[in-house]
């Protein structure tokens, strides 16, 4: 379920539980057997097509499979990759929502003064601010040891955790800024508020990745 581009694609990847553990394969879409099924109604992340797979009987032949790739590390080192990016991207939406808000305060005039010049907007857009700038932060120091070969994919569970969380948080606080316009998208915060939401389930959910950072703090894992 849920597979980006699923509709789209030439070929999935599939990893798969066989008798000899978990592998990977190469899927041609035009396999017989293959079908997949597009879901509708979605008010996140609506520019990309997101599918369901459907396998039924499919044979392929033994080319298919990855041959390196055994057991949960290979998808798990794929996810390590994609969910770094996600620390980046995230805090790139907060960023995007906090200069709409920065803007829009500046421009929205109310009883005769922006209400950029109000403390309650000020004390908001100094939290995103702090929100922001933390987040690109933490992104610099994983990317820093990234570049060492010292990133640890618990540091990456952190990082994607507290960098969707905080740029929802942020998302949500600009859209206050924006009043009624928040909820329009003649501006991008909504429209990243709407999107971060599907962000904070993929790669992995904010709930999945507190028991990762969970289970590195107290070496118990709370995984059933
Ligand atoms: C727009 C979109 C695109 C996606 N694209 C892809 C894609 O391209 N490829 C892909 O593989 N997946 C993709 N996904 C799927 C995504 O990775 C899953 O939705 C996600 O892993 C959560 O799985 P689930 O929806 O089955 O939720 P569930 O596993 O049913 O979880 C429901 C709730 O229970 C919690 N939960 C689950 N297990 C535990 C546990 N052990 N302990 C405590 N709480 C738990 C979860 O945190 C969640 O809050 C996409 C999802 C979306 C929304």
């Amino acid at each position: 379920m849920w597979i980006t581009n699923g509709s789209v694609a030439d070929v999935a990847v599939v990893w798969a539980q066989t008798d000899d553990g978990i592998r990977g394969f190469v899927v041609p879409t035009d396999s017989p057997g293959f079908s997949t099924q597009e879901i509708h109604r979605k008010l996140s992340l609506r520019a990309s097509v997101t599918s369901e797979l459907l396998l039924d009987d499919v044979r392929l032949p033994a080319s298919a499979m990855l041959p390196e790739a055994r057991g949960l590390r290979g998808p798990l080192s794929c996810l390590n990759e994609a969910r770094f990016g996600i620390v980046w991207g995230a805090v790139g939406a907060a960023r995007a929502c906090f200069e709409a808000a920065l803007d829009y305060s500046r421009e929205r005039v109310a009883f005769g003064r922006p209400i950029a010049a109000t403390q309650l907007q000020q004390q908001k857009l100094a939290w995103m601010a702090v929100e922001v700038n933390r987040g690109t932060l933490l992104a610099a120091h994983l990317g820093r040891l990234k570049d060492e070969r010292r990133l640890a994919p618990e540091q990456v569970s952190m990082g994607k955790l507290a960098n969707v969380n905080a740029a929802l948080e942020v998302a949500r606080e600009a859209r206050q800024v924006l009043g009624a316009n928040g909820i329009t998208l003649e501006y991008p915060v909504i429209r990243h508020m709407n999107n971060l939401e599907s962000v904070v389930t993929y790669e992995g959910t904010a709930d999945v990745h507190a028991l990762v950072v969970g289970g590195a703090l107290t070496g118990l894992s709370a995984f059933r």
